[in-house]
């Protein structure tokens, strides 16, 4: 076969594949096996050494063992449910082959009476007798290289043999003998110098070729380079598209800014320039604001509305939850009073009829900056110029809604995302390259460090005397209940006991929120607590990102060892936003892990969540990590950011080289199909 030959070959349907039929596509697809080099990506759990051969008086047993032996008998009971047996020996003894849900036929036809076969699976002892039950291998003499040898496993579903995806593996591998290198000499040496097809062929042969063999870098590199391939290019690509530049006005700026009993922190002011840069520019911006909890990230997204709506342009701000929505419409209401900004707000909640009138005047422009929740991106939703988009707290924006997103804008509408999320720099591109970045690190001046506090959970009472204290002083309490594997449920009864006792050390002044309420409960506890009517609000982890409780000081979590560092840091960011001194109280159970014990002391030392972000992926890995889950890195088959930091590291400086060079995009092409990366490009509407 030729290069394009074996590129079409590799992403055919297996379907095309001998022997696929209907049924085994099916099972396939179970793995996410679609195409044919799906085959080749879904990498071995494992080996199995089949290279012991014994005769039959050497067997021992739990042994994984291969013999060589003649068919000499069937014992095919009429009984249902009992298994059939067969019989062989070899010059030294004899053993019984087990077969349970078989069917007599099946049993005839791999073992005929006479002949000699080669068996491999784990000796077992039964009726003073050896046997082995189901063998997963049975061959003919002359196939004993088939076996004989070190056998990868591979993860798959029921009805899928091992023997037989190794077939398929076999066919597709001994289709290719060659195939084009993409990479570069200098590159190639970089990482480990082995090319994709050898590197594939020793991944589903070779025992030596675990994540941190050359073989396996080599298929992962791919895959962090085909990540970055296509961030790249839809970020040029999004570049490209012309608009409407939007004008700046200083004095405007300035008149909003005074209605602030505070100054903008030169971190601040750094990124509106960059913003305003590109509001300015006539390219489409497509940016991200990175900043951490409480680091006032909302005011520069409103002085970038207000440039927008200055500029006879509408701006529509998207937020997670309804209250998080409203808090930034009253915020907006006070920032862009006695302002040409003309502001309204819809939420689900929000009156049809009054919805219908919003409508309305977005259509004909006479609202100029809509706040709401995503219920803002209805299709009868029409805008008369919509000139920015703003996403708060989006957690679950991967590329393709990202590009939807900037797709649905139109093209003079730029996109703006906010999110407390940090991520860790090795992975930075491979989550946001399509995206530019700005990071906001520096925290306002008047805030102060939160204090972070461990204590056991024997010392309850010093806890209770402690937040007793803080309500005496004006203080609210978070207090987060132990979240308990996972289940729902059982959190659910966690909290309401400890809402049971809290009330009644605070009769009256307890709130509880949890994840069986719905929306409108949750948001009726949430507002009685902004509204102070509540002084310890009692909750699993539900708390709302982003919303300002200036007024809550003090958080405490139970049992504080079961949340990852990420998350914890999170949590603690619900509490000193305002000016008053915030403490963390991290509860934990006696005898912590030495993990946990390191997370606790992480937190204690640091406010930052870039370096906290950096230690969680140290200790846990990326898969765990708060906000990657929905981000499309958790899409990586091979890769791994903490095996493979370095590879991270080339590809990045590759990138550059790549885009630098103006090199052909095509030539990567056969990287972004096998990762189903190539039609994402697509989808980006130009004009
Ligand atoms: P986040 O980045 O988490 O969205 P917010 O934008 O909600 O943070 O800001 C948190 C709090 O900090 C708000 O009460 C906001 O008014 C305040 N704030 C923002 N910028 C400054 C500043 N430069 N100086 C003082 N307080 C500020
Ligand atoms: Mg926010």
């Amino acid at each position: 076969m030729n290069q394009s030959k074996i590129n079409n070959f590799l992403f055919k349907n297996i379907t095309s594949i001998r022997g696929v039929g209907v049924k085994m596509k099916k099972l396939l697809k179970r793995k996410k096996i679609e195409k044919i080099s799906d085959l080749l990506l879904n990498i071995p759990r494992g080996f199995t050494d089949r290279t012991n051969i014994k005769t039959l008086d050497k067997l021992q047993i739990g042994k994984i063992t291969t013999i060589k032996v003649k068919v000499i008998k069937y014992n095919f009971p009429r009984i249902r449910n009992l298994p059939n047996k067969v019989i062989c020996e070899d010059s030294k003894g004899r053993i019984d082959i087990i077969f349970f849900n078989s069917r007599e036929g099946y049993v005839r036809k791999i073992l005929p009476i006479n002949s000699f076969v080669v068996i491999s699976g784990k000796i077992n002892f039964f009726n003073k007798k050896y046997q082995i039950t189901n063998p997963p291998y049975i061959v003919p003499y002359e196939k004993e290289n088939y076996v004989n040898k070190i056998i990868p496993k591979y993860s798959l579903t029921e009805g899928l043999t091992e023997k037989n995806y190794r077939k398929l593996i076999d066919s597709v591998l001994n289709s290719i003998q060659e195939l084009n290198e993409w990479h570069n000499n200098e590159v190639l040496k970089e990482i480990g110098n082995v090319g994709w097809l050898e590197s594939i062929n020793e991944i589903h042969s070779s025992k030596n070729s675990d994540i941190d063999s050359k073989f396996y870098k080599r298929l992962a590199y791919d895959e962090i380079l085909s990540n970055l391939l296509v961030l790249s290019e839809v970020r040029k690509r999004v570049r490209k598209i012309k608009k409407k530049s939007k004008t700046f006005d200083n004095l405007y700026l300035k008149k909003i800014l005074n209605n602030f009993n505070f100054t903008l922190t030169m971190n601040q002011n750094k990124i509106i320039k960059e913003i305003t840069n590109d509001l300015k520019s006539d390219h489409k911006m497509f940016r991200l604001l990175q900043g951490d909890v409480g680091s006032g990230k909302t005011i520069i997204a409103f002085i970038a509305a207000a440039n927008v709506v200055r500029s006879s342009f509408q701006v529509a701000l998207m937020a997670p939850t309804e209250i998080l929505a409203k808090q930034h419409y009253t915020l907006a209401k006070k920032i862009f009073k006695k302002t040409d900004v003309i502001l309204d707000l819809v939420t689900g909640k929000t009156d049809p009829k009054i919805k219908k009138n919003i409508y309305q005047h977005l259509k004909e422009g006479k609202i100029n900056f809509v706040i709401g929740t995503h219920s803002l991106f209805q299709k009868n939703i029409h805008f008369r110029n919509l000139g920015l988009v703003i996403i708060d707290e989006q957690h679950k924006f991967g590329v393709k809604q990202r590009i939807e997103l900037s797709n649905k804008g139109g093209k003079d509408c730029d996109i703006l995302l906010m999110s407390a999320t940090p991520i860790p720099r090795t992975l930075m591109l491979a989550v946001y390259g399509d995206m530019d970045v700005s990071r906001l690190i520096e925290k306002p001046l008047n805030r102060r460090e939160i204090i972070t506090i461990s204590k056991p959970e024997e010392k309850i009472n010093e806890i209770l005397i402690y937040i007793k204290k803080k309500i005496k002083e004006k203080n609210q309490i978070f207090w987060v209940c132990p979240l308990i594997e996972e289940s729902k449920k059982l959190d659910y009864s966690a909290a309401i006991s400890k809402y049971k006792d809290l009330s009644k050390v605070f009769p009256k002044r307890t709130g509880l929120i949890h994840g069986s309420l719905d929306k409108n409960e949750k948001d009726e506890v949430l507002t009685r607590f902004l509204k102070k009517e509540i002084d310890v609000l009692i909750s699993t982890t539900v708390i709302e990102v982003g919303i300002d409780f200036p007024n809550a000081n003090v958080i405490i979590i139970e049992n504080s060892n079961k949340f990852g560092l990420s998350q914890l840091h999170q949590l603690r960011g619900r509490v000193g936003r305002g000016e008053k001194q915030g403490t963390c109280i991290l509860l934990y159970k006696k005898n912590l892990s030495e993990n946990a014990k390191k997370r606790i002391r992480i937190l204690k030392s640091s406010n930052d969540g870039f370096f906290i972000a950096e230690e969680d992926m140290k200790l846990r890995g990326f898969g765990d990590i708060l906000g990657y889950q929905q981000s499309g890195i958790k899409d990586f088959r091979l890769a791994d950011p903490i095996h493979h930091e370095n590879l991270f590291k080339i590809a990045e400086k590759n990138l550059k080289v790549i885009e630098a060079d103006k090199e052909n995009f095509l030539k990567y092409e056969f990287l972004l199909k096998l990762f189903d990366k190539a039609d994402i490009i697509n989808e980006i509407n130009l004009d």
